[in-house]
């Protein structure tokens, strides 16, 4: 007994059987949607999967957040990283952490005029 994933359907073994199954306008129709709904899958599973990477983003919000709060400079985040990588230097979520005070400023900037267009 065979299975057609793309159709969800047993078949018989026999492969002139299954050649002819491959060939039927609705396998071929559902194929097509699924290849494009792979694409996407692929490329949703890319940003949501990859939780490192989500953790990289969680972490420089906090230390932008931290800063804004405690009206510290932005250029603070430098020596800030700087000091966090000797307290923690095995750890993988840190040492991906690219940010310096530029990027935190535009990430600043760019959450305050999100906030003013809301408005
Ligand atoms: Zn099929």
């Amino acid at each position: 007994m065979a299975y057609c994933k793309i159709c969800n359907e047993f078949k018989t073994n026999g492969k002139s059987e299954l050649l002819k199954h491959s060939e039927t306008p609705r396998h071929n129709r559902f194929k097509k949607v699924l290849e494009e709904n792979a694409a996407l899958r692929g490329k949703l599973d890319l940003y949501l999967n990859s939780s490192t990477d989500k953790l990289v983003i969680v972490l420089e919000v906090r230390l932008i957040l931290f800063l804004a709060e405690n009206n510290l400079a932005i250029s603070l985040i430098d020596k800030l990283i700087a000091v966090l990588l000797v307290c923690f230097p095995k750890d993988t979520v840190l040492q991906q952490l690219a940010m310096a005070k530029q990027k935190c400023g535009n990430i600043i900037r760019f959450g305050k005029n999100i906030k003013t267009l809301k408005k």
